[in-house]
């Protein structure tokens, strides 16, 4: 059926998952977004594996114990949650993200791609945005450089990596991270929020 004009605009959707292949910078874009775009609230996940240096708890991640974890997921507080290349669990917390739904704001979770397929299946209605890299060799470059990761480690993210590049079509948008402030311009402005950064 034709839409008329005059119809009322449908509600923009306010969930918006950010996923992509490991090592896109999909880590590096959200905290770009969390630093400038105050309109935008950016889900702070679970995991069970160690801070890194320079990572706060409760502002990155909230590091919980396996048995945290377990009750969390038990307890049904999750909105989602994978076990990341075959380590540790990162999970979504249900109660921020609705009070933050509920208050109108605009939602952006940065999570793996497995997580972004149980959203897709219980919330459809959600925006599914896709980071690429430039390039393949760019995206190996990045995961060895950064250095936070071991050689094995690196394997096996870079396997990872190759499943996850062909989920692609899967999603609503893809955003080439050519450039961290334009690629998060790209990702808010794919929000409805203004592109332009607060600072
Ligand atoms: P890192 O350990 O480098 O911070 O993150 C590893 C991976 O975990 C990234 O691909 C990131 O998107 C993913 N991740 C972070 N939080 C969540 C979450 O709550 N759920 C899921 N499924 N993945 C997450």
């Amino acid at each position: 059926m034709p839409v008329s004009l005059d119809a009322p605009r449908a509600a923009r959707p306010s969930l918006t998952v950010l996923a992509g292949p490991t090592a896109v910078g999909k880590g590096t874009v959200s905290t770009y977004v969390r630093d400038h775009y105050p309109q935008v609230w950016l889900s702070v996940s679970a995991t069970t594996r160690d801070p890194r240096p320079g990572e706060v708890d409760g502002t990155h991640y909230f590091f919980v114990s396996d048995e945290e974890f377990d009750a969390m997921a038990r307890d049904g507080q999750l909105l989602e949650w994978a076990v990341v290349h075959n380590s540790h669990r990162y999970g979504t917390l249900r109660s921020t993200v609705e009070r933050a739904l509920e208050r109108g704001l605009s939602v952006l979770l940065e999570i793996d791609l497995q997580g972004a397929r149980q959203i897709r299946n219980t919330m459809p209605e959600a925006n599914f945005v896709f980071l690429a890299p430039p390039s393949w060799d760019e995206m190996v470059a990045r995961l060895v450089g950064r250095g936070t990761e071991t050689a094995a480690e690196q394997r096996v993210r870079l396997e990872t990596a190759k499943l996850e590049l062909a989920a692609e079509p899967e999603f609503d948008h893809t955003v080439i991270n050519d450039r961290v402030e334009r690629a998060a311009a790209e990702l808010v402005q794919l929000m409805g929020v203004d592109p332009e950064p607060a600072s």
